[in-house]
C-alpha cells in the first residue's frame, strides 16, 4: 500500500536493519484431523509466528480415542494456552466443534474460542446431546461434563459477519457467509503480510433456506478448503428434489415407512419445508414426524438467526413463518411399532447412535420400508455400512440386524461439489491451495485439477502430516505524494503530447529508494521520494543531460531580441493550444530540482536578457542585436524530451517574425 509521506523526514539509509529481523517466510499447515479425511476437523496453522487452530473437531467413525484430536502434536513444551493464540470454530456441526470442550475444559485452554452468533447458540445443544449419547447410553468414561459445556461456552468471542476482530495487535480474523448451516462461516486470517483463509463447509449454491458461501477478492497466501465432493458435479437440484419426492411417495403409497436420517438443524429444515410444500399440494394425508423438541427448537433458531437464512425466507417470514409446518408432527418413541405408511425424520444423520438407528433396527428387516441418506456419511457409521450395500450389520452387543429395507442415497448435503471448489478459488484468487476434509482419493484428482488446470500449488497433507508453505516477502514502501503527483501528471502530458497513447499501459515511476533510521529492533522504513529531495538530502549535486541545438530565424531586420521573444513565446503558447496542452502540464520535467519547481512561478517567462523560459526549458537568443538573423539556442533536459521537440518544432516555423 502507497501512501503520500512527509518530505520533510529526514532519510539515513541502513542496510543493516534488513536483515536483522526475523521474517518468517513460510506458512506451517498441520492437520490434527480432516487430513486425507472426512470428520474431526481440526487444523493447525502457523502463520507470521501466530498459532490458530481452525476447527476442533470429532470422528463419527471411531469410539476409542481416534474420536478427538490428538492435542499432543500442538505443543510438547508448556500449555496449549501459552502455545496457541486462538481457536476459531467453522460451525455447529460436531466434526468440526465436537472435541473443543474436551480441549478447552480436560486438557486446558484458555484462550480466546472465536465463532458466530448462531452456532455458539447451537452447538452447545447438539455437544450436549452427543455428550448424553456418549455417557449415558454407551457409557463412556472419561468425557466431558455438561458443565465443561457450559464453561468451555463461556470462553466463547462471537464475530459478526464481515466483522474484523483483532486477536491483539498483530492478528485479525474477518468472517464470511458459508451457507451449508444456519451460522456457518469462512474465515480470513491476517497476521503482518500473511494471510489464510479457512472454508469450514461451505456451500456455492443456495438451497431452500440457506443463501451461498461468498468472499471477498482477498487474495490469501493460502485457502484452506473442504473437498468432501472433490470429485462431484451435481446434478439439478430439482431432479434431485424431484427424485427424493417420489421415493417418498411410492414408499407410503405401498403402505411402507420412509426413514430419513438427518442432522438437527439443517437438512432437515430444507427437507421438511420440501415435504410439506408437497404434502400440502398433492393433499396427503399420511403423517410425517420429526424427532420430538427439535423442530420447534430449530425454529426458534431460524426466527433469532434470520438474517442467515436466504432472502426468500426473510421475505416471507413477516406473512408466514416457513418453519411452522402444518403436516409435520412431533415424534414419539412409542410411534415406532405404529401399523400403517408414515415419514420419519430422525437424529443422527449417519446412523450411528441415537434414534435414527433404534428406528432404523427396528424398520430395516422389512423390504417395505426404505432409509433416505440425504448426507455424506462418515466411513465406520452404519449409514456408511448401508450405502456400501451390507445386508447385515452386527454391532457391539452382538445384535444382528438383517437390511432388507432399500437403501437410498440422495446428495443433500449442502457441502460445495468440484465446481463449487474451483468457483470459490476463482472468487479469493489464493496463492496456495492446501484441501481437508475429505477422501485421499478424490483430494488428489482435485489437486491434480487445481495444480493443472489453474496453476496453483495444492496441498494435501495427511494426518499428522506438517507442510510449509512458502510465501514471498514484499517489503512495504511509502511513496511521497509529490512524486506521485508528479508522475501522473507526466504521464497525462506524455499520452497528449508523446507517442504514447495507451491510457491503461503501465507507467513507470522513477525515484529514489531510501531505507530511513528506525530502531534496531524495528524493521527498516522504505521510502521512494523524488531523486532531486534524495540527493539535496544527502548533499549530492545532479547530473544532468542536457540537450542543446541552434536554430536560426531569419528576417529580424528591425527587431530587437525583446520583441523576437516575444514572437518566439507566442509561437510556442499557440503551439501549446494547438496540441490541447495547458501551459502548466508543460513545466513538468523531472530534471527539474525542487529549487526549481519552488521557483517556477516567480522565473518570468520571459527573462531580463530576452532569454524565453519554458518549464524547465528556454530558448536563448544571440546576445549580438543586428544583421537579418539571430541564432536561437535552444535547451531541454532529457527528461523534457517532448517539451524540448516543441520548443524546435515552435522555433522552425517562425518565418517572418512580426510584431
Ligand atoms: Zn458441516
Amino acid at each position: 500500500m502507497m501512501t503520500p509521506m512527509d518530505t520533510g523526514q529526514s532519510l539515513q539509509p541502513i542496510a543493516e536493519n534488513l536483515y536483522t529481523n526475523d521474517l518468517s517466510t513460510s506458512i506451517k499447515v498441520t492437520p490434527l484431523g480432516a487430513g486425507q479425511d472426512v470428520g474431526r476437523s481440526c487444523i493447525l496453522v502457523t502463520l507470521n509466528n501466530k498459532n490458530i487452530m481452525f476447527d476442533c473437531g470429532m470422528h463419527m467413525g471411531y469410539q476409542d480415542e481416534r474420536k478427538f484430536p490428538d492435542f499432543c502434536y500442538v505443543t510438547t513444551m508448556g500449555s496449549l494456552t501459552e502455545y496457541i493464540d486462538c481457536v476459531i470454530i467453522s460451525h455447529f456441526h460436531l466434526d468440526h466443534c465436537g472435541a473443543l470442550p474436551y480441549m478447552s475444559e480436560m486438557i486446558g485452554y484458555n484462550g480466546p474460542i472465536y465463532m458466530t452468533q448462531p452456532t455458539k447458540a447451537i452447538a452447545p445443544i447438539l455437544l450436549e446431546d452427543f455428550r448424553r449419547i456418549s455417557v449415558e447410553r454407551k457409557g463412556e468414561a472419561n468425557f466431558f461434563t455438561s458443565q465443561n459445556i457450559k464453561d468451555c461456552m463461556r470462553k466463547v468471542i462471537t464475530i459478526n459477519l464481515h466483522q474484523t476482530t483483532k486477536v491483539h495487535e498483530d492478528l485479525e480474523i474477518k468472517c464470511y457467509y458459508a451457507g451449508h448451516v444456519l451460522g456457518a462461516a469462512m474465515f480470513h486470517v491476517k497476521s503482518g503480510q500473511q494471510s489464510v483463509v479457512y472454508t469450514g463447509d461451505f456451500n456455492m449454491t443456495p438451497d431452500r433456506h440457506l443463501g451461498s458461501a461468498w468472499i471477498d477478492k482477498c487474495r490469501p497466501n493460502l485457502l484452506i478448503t473442504e473437498s468432501t465432493y472433490a470429485t462431484t458435479i451435481r446434478d439439478s437440484k430439482r431432479l434431485r428434489e424431484r427424485d427424493f419426492l417420489m421415493k417418498v411417495r411410492e414408499c407410503v403409497e405401498r403402505g411402507g415407512k420412509v426413514l430419513i436420517p438427518v442432522f438437527a438443524l439443517g437438512r432437515a429444515q430444507e427437507l421438511c419445508i420440501l415435504l410439506e410444500t408437497f404434502w400440502e399440494h398433492m393433499n396427503m394425508k399420511v403423517p410425517i414426524y420429526f424427532a420430538a423438541g427439535l423442530t420447534e427448537k430449530a425454529t426458534n433458531y431460524y426466527k433469532m438467526f434470520i438474517t442467515w437464512t436466504n432472502e426468500k425466507i426473510k421475505e416471507t417470514f413477516v406473512e408466514r413463518n416457513m418453519f411452522d409446518f402444518k403436516h409435520i408432527k412431533a415424534f414419539d418413541r412409542s410411534y415406532i411399532d405404529n401399523p400403517g405408511p408414515m415419514v420419519v425424520f430422525a437424529t443422527p444423520g449417519m446412523l450411528h447412535a441415537g434414534l435414527s438407528l433404534q428406528i432404523f433396527k427396528k424398520w430395516a428387516p422389512s423390504p417395505q420400508n426404505i432409509v433416505i441418506m440425504p448426507g455424506y456419511c462418515v466411513a465406520g457409521t452404519v449409514g456408511a455400512k448401508i450405502l456400501a450395500g451390507a445386508k447385515r450389520i452386527e454391532f457391539e452387543n452382538k445384535q444382528v440386524v438383517e437390511v432388507n429395507m432399500k437403501v437410498e442415497y440422495m446428495s443433500f448435503s449442502a457441502h460445495a461439489d468440484s465446481k463449487g471448489i474451483i468457483e470459490l478459488i476463482n472468487m479469493c484468487e489464493p496463492q496456495n491451495v492446501l484441501l481437508v476434509h475429505g477422501e485421499a482419493l478424490k483430494m488428489k484428482y482435485l489437486k491434480t485439477k487445481i495444480q493443472q488446470e489453474m496453476g496453483i500449488n495444492c496441498y494435501d497433507p495427511a494426518n499428522g502430516e506438517t507442510v510449509e508453505i512458502p510465501t514471498e516477502i514484499s517489503v512495504p514502501v511509502d511513496v511521497s505524494g509529490t512524486l506521485l503527483k508528479n508522475s501522473l501528471e507526466s504521464c497525462q502530458y506524455e499520452l497528449t503530447v508523446g507517442s504514447d497513447h495507451d491510457s491503461k499501459k503501465v507507467k513507470i515511476l522513477h525515484g529514489t529508494l531510501v531505507m530511513s533510521a528506525t530502531a534496531l529492533s524495528q524493521p527498516p522504513i522504505f521510502k521512494i521520494v523524488p531523486p532531486e529531495l534524495a540527493m539535496e538530502e544527502a548533499g549530492i549535486r545532479q547530473h544532468k543531460i542536457k540537450y542543446t541545438t541552434t536554430l536560426r530565424i531569419k528576417n529580424v531586420e528591425s527587431l530587437s531580441n525583446r520583441q523576437i521573444s516575444e514572437v518566439i513565446l507566442k509561437r510556442i503558447d499557440s503551439k501549446i493550444k494547438e496540441k490541447g496542452l495547458s501551459d502548466n502540464s508543460l513545466t513538468l520535467g523531472n530534471a527539474m530540482t525542487v529549487s526549481d519547481r519552488l521557483n517556477l512561478d516567480t522565473v518570468p517567462r520571459i527573462a531580463s536578457d530576452s532569454r524565453v523560459n519554458v518549464g524547465n526549458c528556454y530558448v536563448q537568443l544571440d546576445q549580438q542585436e543586428t544583421g537579418n538573423y539571430r541564432d536561437a539556442y535552444v535547451a531541454w533536459y532529457d527528461q523534457d524530451e517532448a517539451l524540448g521537440n516543441l520548443l524546435v518544432e515552435a522555433l522552425s516555423e517562425i518565418e517572418n517574425p512580426s510584431i
